[in-house]
């Protein structure tokens, strides 16, 4: 029997390389507005402001994946941010970029680092925060968690976070601004995100500019309420209802957890999630305020627009930032970014140090750079030569490049649909790296190599998580020239043991750990019943594809689909995919090198 499956077509979109949106978006936005932004750092990838780092001033930097314009970087700007670490789209930037903007905005009086709560950002804020303690700038974190549709009330810290963002910053860089410490403006963004709820309605999916295609279903007449920021799904889908309605139903939460009470006084953001006109965002705010005014709450002052999108994306956000006297002050107060601007700014302040930041980003990277010094007395037994060993990651990065699509629709349903373009951004990274080193250069170096080039590519949470899984096994491999089936399954042990201490997952947690760990003690059981290096691989593959078929059962408990609970059961992790993948892939070409 013919089925008939209806084709979707690719989604049409303003753009040149797919590889180049977020450089040339960058650019794009650095030379609208010249008077308030520029680009630092080797990265390219930090928006500062011209006139923002000021000494003596607690710097704010802010920062996410791209795809929820004008967050992140239209926030940088006198009386804001200082700087923004931008991510490619839906993931999470690097350390590496986040420390290009840590550099540009300290002032020496510390960092705010702001950003939604989703584990990617949360992993790569925090390795730029212990970096960053390194060079004696002394870093704190706020997560934004605003989503009240993400988790309950007892499980605030699991929220996520969407629109709210646009308040904790704007309170925060107030706070910087009006000259307090460190300590000071952390409790400023602390206190704002304790009264700052939202939740959020999406009528359609919206598509990752790379593959073109919606990342998640949703019938015509459908809209899911409680949707996340990258189409992470929400409470409940059901049939699009009236405006009012809408309202009500993402009002209702909101309103109950702040408490609201006659008298009470509010600030409000109708967020529009990036095809949603300001018609019906301004029909959401008159109920808004009719809600609001039958209880008496008065209005301090309104948003209405698009603050923090998600690409194309119809549907919008409501949130609300219930205010005391020191938060309506700080709200009031001015500044100018390329999204908000308040009030009228003073003359810029000249921009100091900037000579000796970029200097410092030199020093870094060359250390970084260069190599370890080679070991003297290499182990030579074993089958894996270091050029077999380089064949074994090509092999890897050619096959997730051709399992992209199956990876991001994995993603697309408990995730956001990210994870095949992320993953194929850093082994594209890698293959490049090992391609431009020397081609007699030990497994050890290549690994550390590896674990740069992915690091400084990728943001998501696969970005640290793979990095320290290739350091680790890179150092577990450090006496060897060659590998033998021993070797071999120490080196897959060395990976599961670094993605198990950068995420801190445990087996059955539904994410590439339960690919991992089969994996690993599968390898060493072939390795010590004398198996070769061959049987050690294939075991190694075996464990990783039973692994990844036991998360289909499991609720999440890592990652940002650890908010869906029961609703992740029946789908395979996209981490844990990707990891038969690669293994596999490397397993093939060890075959075929080996015969
Ligand atoms: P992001 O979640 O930032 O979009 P990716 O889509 O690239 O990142 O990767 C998602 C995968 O990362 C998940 O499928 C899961 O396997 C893995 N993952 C998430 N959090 C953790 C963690 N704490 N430890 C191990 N793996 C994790
Ligand atoms: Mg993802």
């Amino acid at each position: 029997m013919n089925e008939i499956t209806p084709k979707i077509a690719r989604a049409k979109k303003l753009m040149n390389a797919p590889e180049d949106i977020i450089p040339e978006a960058i650019a794009g936005m650095v030379g609208a507005h010249p008077d308030m932004l520029r680009l630092e750092g080797a990265t390219g990838r930090a928006v500062v402001a011209v006139d923002g780092p000021r000494t003596g001033k607690v710097g704010i930097v802010i920062g996410g994946g791209s795809g929820h314009e004008p967050a992140f970087a239209g926030y940088v700007g006198r009386g804001l941010a200082d700087a923004a670490a931008v991510g490619n789209v839906f993931a999470s930037p690097s350390p590496e970029q986040i420390l290009d903007a840590t550099r540009a905005a300290d002032g020496g009086a510390g960092i705010v680092y702001l950003y939604g709560n989703y584990t990617g950002d949360v992993m790569n804020f925090d390795m730029a925060a212990e970096e960053a303690a390194g060079l004696g700038i002394e870093c704190r974190s706020v997560a934004v968690c605003d989503d009240v549709a993400s988790a309950p009330i007892e499980r605030m810290t699991e929220r996520r976070g969407i629109a709210g963002d646009f308040f904790v910053f704007k309170i925060a860089g107030a706070a910087a601004e009006d000259g307090r410490d460190l300590d000071a403006v952390e409790a400023a963004a602390r206190k704002a995100l304790a009264s700052t709820r939202s939740m959020g309605v999406a009528l359609t999916a919206c598509s990752l500019p790379q593959t073109g295609k919606p990342n998640f279903e949703i019938g015509d007449d459908e809209m899911e309420i409680g949707m996340g920021l990258h189409g992470e799904p929400g409470m409940r889908r059901g049939k699009v209802g009236t405006a009012d309605h809408v309202a009500d139903e993402l009002l209702d939460p909101i309103l109950s957890e702040l408490a609201l009470a006659e008298g009470d006084e509010v600030a409000i953001l109708v967020n529009g999630l990036g095809a949603t006109g300001l018609l019906e965002l301004y029909i959401l705010h008159r109920r808004v305020a009719e809600v609001l005014a039958a209880r008496s709450v008065r209005i301090h002052h309104s948003w209405v627009g698009e603050y923090a999108t998600s690409l194309e994306m119809a549907g919008a956000s409501i949130t609300l930032l219930k205010l005391d006297d020191d938060l309506k002050d700080l709200l009031d107060r001015p500044c100018r970014t390329a999204a908000l601007t308040v009030g009228a700014v003073a003359a810029p302040a000249a921009s100091a140090k900037a000579a000796a930041r970029i200097e410092t980003a030199r020093v870094l990277d060359r250390e970084l750079a260069s190599a370890p010094a080679p070991a003297q007395k290499l182990v030579r037994e074993g089958a894996i030569t270091p050029a077999i060993f380089r064949a074994m990651v090509n092999a890897a990065g050619e096959r997730i490049a051709e399992e992209v699509d199956m990876l991001s629709e994995l993603d697309g349903v408990i995730g956001d649909g990210d994870h095949g373009v992320t993953m194929d951004i850093g082994w594209k990274a890698v293959r490049k790296a090992l391609a431009d080193s020397p081609a007699d250069e030990t497994i050890e170096t290549s690994c550390k190599r590896m674990a740069k080039a992915f690091l400084d590519a990728v943001g998501a949470s696969s970005g640290p998580l793979y990095a320290t899984a290739f350091l680790r096994a890179g150092t577990a491999v450090k006496d060897r020239l060659n590998l033998d089936a021993a070797s071999m399954a120490r080196w897959i042990e060395a990976a599961c043991q670094g993605v198990r201490e950068r995420g801190r997952a445990e087996p059955g947690d539904k994410t590439m750990v339960d690919a991992w760990v089969p994996a690993a003690l599968e390898a060493r059981k072939a390795a010590d019943a004398g198996g070769d290096v061959l049987a050690c691989l294939d075991a190694a593959v075996a464990g990783a594809k039973a692994g990844m078929e036991s998360t289909r059962n499991i609720e999440s408990r890592r990652g940002r689909s650890a908010k869906l609970g029961e609703r992740a059961v029946g789908h395979i992790d996209p981490g844990a995919a990707s990891t038969t993948v690669i293994l596999g892939a490397m397993c093939d070409a060890a075959h075929a090198a080996l015969g």
